[in-house]
């Protein structure tokens, strides 16, 4: 199988569906200079907040992607809870944050709804804490970044099945225009089903999606314009296992997102009809001092905790939710979905352009599966815990009531999902893994969801998120750039999904010049780090600043520190186009390995 036998005229990619999953991959692909076409058999684009809280690493993935700027503009935070007690209580109301908060740190920025340029701001001032943003007002911006690649998404278009061969898959696609609809076939060498938990790619490909659906646990959704009631708390009254209202204000000046329901609710009738919906609120909420505009949206949905026994078949590939779909409780799913296209985007533009062999595709796979595993076990206890915290009435002290263990709507930091990592990965390479105790993949992968938080003292593994660096001096800015030593870098100003970077830790460039030889132009930059106290003078001695494409001096020792080097021995560490990182590594011998196993040491065709 070629990655490019489709035929001259094929489009290499096609995405079915364009929720966040299937617009973060057509962006990623669209980056890296690959054609896509996203298609998607609504008439337009969706309405309504659903998967609105953004976590951390999503804000990172964004920033690699160029549209964070735009979703922190749009978006707000996530206010306090505020928990009523019922009926009629004199009790004062109790009140906590859903995201327990953590003080941002250097290699972890995000951090409240700022980009924060570390130093900026004290540690105190901005918390570590999800954004929330409509998914409708957060496609429509992945909308906009796409479109400047020429790629618009193809309203009215159904995916109806598919054909795939080792060549090409086609694909029968049903296309209403003016209200006909009238069929059509698109070819493409690579197909990617972004099309949601009912999605037919999935279905199509033969993957399995094993689990359990809790009819018992159904809930309505609605966006909804609200007087009276104020915009400063997420406000909770009664409980999952009853009757529950939750209304919660979104980023759009006077409308609240309604979540409600319980085991004593019936959904159906809720879901067709917003006048019981008000009814159920003033019943549950006892408070009749606000009032509700017209309904925007309104339905229901029943948690589902399913996955894919696989990523792929053949040349089709699924990510977000028509991979898995879990439990709301702990907002996991876009993010999920985000981190699946970004871990799929950079490896299929490598073997669509032959820069990579087919196999690389595998990992995706290898990596994603053991992530949502433990993804959808963490959502599954919280819907649990929250269940029966509310039927066995536990009563939670107000000493308890910021604790994830005593508080089940408290959401510890796992959830923040800066932790996740592919450390059992075939294509990662740690040259100072294990320290004499050997850990069986098998357990590396039950850690898939928690470690490397950049809190934990732990050293950064081949596997782990790249963590950022504030405060580089960039000694070879660009043309275009300001001067040398003038202001300041981030690390993640230059991690793109375009390419792998790799930072070289050398006390000169010189002492780096066996390293560049070994990293591919097209595909990969370099960039040496220098420690602290390098003298300006030492940068030309031996050489390589040449091969080099970013020198730059790491002025308070962020990197080294971040990146667990010992200043006095040289240390190499790639980062993969999804900030990830490939390999820690101590010099070429190593380099050369993990490009070979990346990029293949055989050409693909
Ligand atoms: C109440 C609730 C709250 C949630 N809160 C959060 C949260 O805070 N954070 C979070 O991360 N997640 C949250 N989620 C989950 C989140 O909404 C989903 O995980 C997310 O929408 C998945 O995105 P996706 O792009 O994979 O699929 P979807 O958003 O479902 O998009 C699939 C698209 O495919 C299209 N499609 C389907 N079939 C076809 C076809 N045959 N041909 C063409 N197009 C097709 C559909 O029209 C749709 O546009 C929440 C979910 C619910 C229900």
């Amino acid at each position: 199988m070629s990655p490019t036998t489709a035929g001259v005229d094929a489009l290499p990619i096609l995405v079915v569906g364009a929720g966040p999953s299937g617009l973060v991959l057509a962006l990623t692909l669209a980056q890296n200079g690959v054609a896509v076409r996203v298609i998607d058999k609504a008439p337009y684009p969706p309405k309504g907040q659903r998967g609105a809280g953004i976590m951390p690493r999503s804000q990172e993935i964004y920033e690699f992607l160029g549209v964070l700027p735009d979703i922190l503009k749009a978006g707000h935070m996530v206010p306090p809870c505020i928990q009523y007690e019922l009926p009629g209580s004199t009790n004062p109301p109790k009140q906590f944050d859903m995201m327990a908060m953590y003080d941002p740190s250097p290699d972890c920025p995000y951090a409240s709804h700022h980009v924060l340029s570390w130093g900026q701001f004290p540690s105190h001032f901005l918390q570590l804490r999800p954004v929330a943003l409509g998914q409708d007002e957060i496609t429509k911006i992945l909308r906009s970044h796409l479109a400047r690649h020429g790629c618009e998404v193809e309203y009215g278009v159904e995916l109806a099945g598919f054909d795939q061969s080792t060549e090409s898959v086609k694909a029968r696609v049903s296309i209403t225009r003016e209200g006909n609809m009238e069929p059509g076939i698109i070819q493409a060498c690579w197909l990617v089903g972004a099309d949601g938990g009912r999605g037919t790619v999935r279905k199509q490909a033969g993957l399995t999606f094993l689990g359990e659906t809790r009819g018992e646990d159904a809930l309505i959704i609605a966006d909804v314009p609200i007087t009276g009631l104020d915009r400063d708390h997420w406000h909770i009254w009664g409980d999952i296992s009853t009757k529950l209202v939750t209304i919660r204000p979104c980023e759009k000046e006077g409308i609240f997102w309604i979540m409600a329901g319980g085991r004593q609710a019936d959904c159906d009738k809720l879901a067709s009809d917003p006048e019981a919906v008000r009814q159920f609120v003033r019943h549950v909420s006892n408070r009749t001092d606000f009032d509700f505009g017209e309904f925007i949206t309104l339905s229901s949905f029943k948690p589902n905790i399913r996955m894919v026994n696989k990523y792929s078949e053949g040349r089709v590939f699924v990510t977000g939710d028509a991979a898995h779909v879990h439990s709301p409780m702990g907002a996991q799913g876009s993010n999920s979905g985000v981190m699946d296209s970004f871990n799929l985007g950079w490896k299929l533009a490598l073997v669509y352009k032959s820069l990579a062999p087919i196999a690389l595709l595998s990992t995706y796979t290898e990596e994603r599966l053991p992530v949502i595993a433990q993804m959808l076990n963490k959502t599954t206890s919280l819907l649990d815990r929250t269940v029966a915290h509310a039927a066995n009435k536990v009563d939670i002290k107000p000493e308890h009531l910021q604790n994830e263990d005593m508080n089940p709507w408290v959401r510890g930091k796992i959830l923040l999902q800066l932790g996740i990592n592919y450390r059992w990965s075939s294509i990662v390479i740690d040259e100072e893994a294990d320290g004499g105790r050997v850990r069986s993949i098998e357990e590396t992968r039950l850690k898939a969801y928690e470690t490397a938080t950049g809190a934990s003292g732990d050293r950064v593994h081949a596997g782990d998120r790249a963590p950022d660096v504030p405060f580089l001096v960039d000694l070879k800015p660009k043309p275009n750039e300001s001067a040398v030593g003038s202001g300041t870098k981030r690390l993640f100003d230059f991690l793109k999904p375009t390419h792998h970077t790799v930072l070289v830790f050398s006390g000169t460039v010189g002492a780096a010049v066996e390293i560049l030889k070994e990293i591919p132009p097209l595909v990969a930059r370099s960039m040496v780090i220098l420690p602290t106290r390098t003298p300006i003078e030492q940068l030309v001695l031996g050489g390589g600043l040449e091969e080099t494409h970013y020198v730059v001096k790491d002025s308070y020792g962020y990197a080294y520190k971040h990146y667990f080097v010992d200043p006095t021995k040289r240390k190499v560490v790639i980062v993969r186009p999804d900030g990830i990182v490939g390999a820690v590594v101590s010099g070429a011998e190593g380099v050369k390995k993990y490009i070979g196993l990346v990029f293949g040491t055989e050409p693909v065709n």
